[in-house]
């Protein structure tokens, strides 16, 4: 395969941007390949600066379920930004989106828009503290919130090591103070930082159904069980549905598995393609938000108007014609048949809905300890073997693919086909 645009664009880039990519994953480093160069996307097909093609399972890492550049959300995009790109002042677009985010997720009664993932559960961290006036933080091994410092603590701090391991984050240490990383599916581990600290602790943050440590489900009772100690302790329950939000249903994953958090972060999906993600819940506790409470939050671009219009036009779509429950049923099918052909090679395939991940592992992925144990080298092969067969997964074992409508059913035969053939 020829590369060569896409070599010559990384040896510029890295002259002015750091690794020459805007979010490390890019680089490709773990899978041993060099950045890809995009110039156009158009459903699940992949256009680079040389005129490689490839079909796309990434899809913006899970922005897109209805394939790149759907007519729809361009035609609402283009009507947008005829009338300007940005006002820093309220338009109808925002509660036209907003409407839909509350009809769609009931437990969001009100929402407030923010332009990513990080900002979104950063928000509803903050507004967490405030309203418990409390400070912990328990969080879950491998559950990605974004690049927010708290965030970033190191798996396996434990209770013991409370707030006291921010190695991942390469920030000073009191910058983290009062979180605690537990494992995930762990409830003994729930129950005994529960019993120990339960008074102090402001929110348990969770991914539902974790998507950044590759696709783990939780085990059944799990988050269950956070809803009840956490409503027993005067603490908030955050679901953070960056990934699975209008994903696993139009309801995420809370529908699915019928538990309301107090607080929701959503995105990817709902900014249709632009960077536009939310937080939103229970109005009582929305109403601590500046200008209504204390709470500051706020943003120059938040809410935009063409972002709004993009995820109006997205929502609408989702909502039609029992997408999900087609779009799941395909991805079942296939991913039955990537068993199938992947059967008796030391691969596991984790999924749910229309997320799915290979895991290079002889036992099952039930953790992050699971899923850190799967064996990294030969992902890569596996990236560069696929990937030299023109298809664009996810590039590391630790995240999610992404089976979007506009994959045909020859196209998923045909990963199929070259995944069952890899040695
Ligand atoms: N939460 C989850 C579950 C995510 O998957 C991500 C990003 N992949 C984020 C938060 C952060 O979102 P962003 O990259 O938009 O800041």
């Amino acid at each position: 395969m020829n590369r060569s645009k896409s070599e010559q664009a990384y040896r510029e880039a890295v002259q002015f941007i750091p690794g020459g990519v805007n979010s490390p994953v890019r680089a490709l480093r773990s899978v041993g390949e060099a950045p890809l160069f995009i110039k156009k996307a158009k459903g699940v097909t992949l256009t680079d600066v040389d005129d490689n093609q490839f079909t796309d399972f990434c899809l913006s890492w899970g922005v897109f379920m209805l394939g790149h550049n759907h007519p729809a959300v361009i035609k609402a995009v283009n009507r947008a930004v005829a009338n300007g790109t940005s006002y820093g002042i309220p338009s109808l677009q925002e509660t036209e989106l907003a409407k839909l985010v509350c009809r769609y997720i009931p437990s969001i009664e009100k929402v407030r828009f923010v332009n990513s993932g990080t900002e979104a559960v950063m928000s509803a961290i903050r507004l967490a503290r405030g309203f418990t006036k409390r400070n912990i933080i328990v969080k879950f091994d491998g559950c990605y919130h974004g690049h927010v410092d708290h965030m970033l603590v190191a798996a396996g701090s434990g209770v013991a090591n409370l707030g006291n391991n921010a190695s991942s984050a390469g920030v000073p240490r009191s910058f983290v103070s009062y979180t605690v990383s537990l494992p995930f599916n762990d409830s003994e581990a729930v129950r005994q930082v529960f019993k120990e600290k339960g008074g102090d602790i402001a929110a348990v943050i969770v991914e539902p159904v974790p998507a950044n440590m590759g696709v783990v489900l939780p085990q059944s009772g799990f988050l269950q069980l956070l809803r009840q100690l956490t409503e027993q302790n005067g603490s908030l329950l955050i679901f953070d549905e960056v990934i699975t939000g209008f994903r696993l249903s139009l309801g995420g994953a809370q529908q699915l598995f019928g538990i309301a958090p107090d607080l929701t972060a959503i995105g990817k999906i709902v900014g249709g393609g632009f960077p536009a993600a939310a937080f939103g819940g229970k109005s009582s506790i929305m109403a601590l938000l500046a200008p209504d409470g204390p709470v500051y939050q706020a943003g120059t671009l938040s809410g935009n108007p063409v972002a709004m219009s993009a995820g109006v036009a997205t929502l609408e779509l989702l909502s039609e014609n029992q997408l999900h429950q087609q779009l799941n049923k395909k991805a079942a099918v296939f991913i039955q048949q990537l068993r199938e052909a992947t059967l008796n090679k030391g691969i596991v395939v984790n999924h749910i809905g229309s997320m799915f991940t290979l895991f290079f592992s002889e036992r099952s992925v039930n953790s992050f300890d699971d899923a850190r144990r799967a064996d990294q080298k030969r992902f890569g092969e596996f990236f560069r073997y696929m990937f030299g067969n023109h298809f664009y997964i996810s590039p590391s074992q630790l995240e999610a693919n992404f089976v979007a409508t506009s994959h045909t059913q020859k196209e998923l035969e045909r990963f199929v086909r070259v995944a069952g053939n890899f040695r």
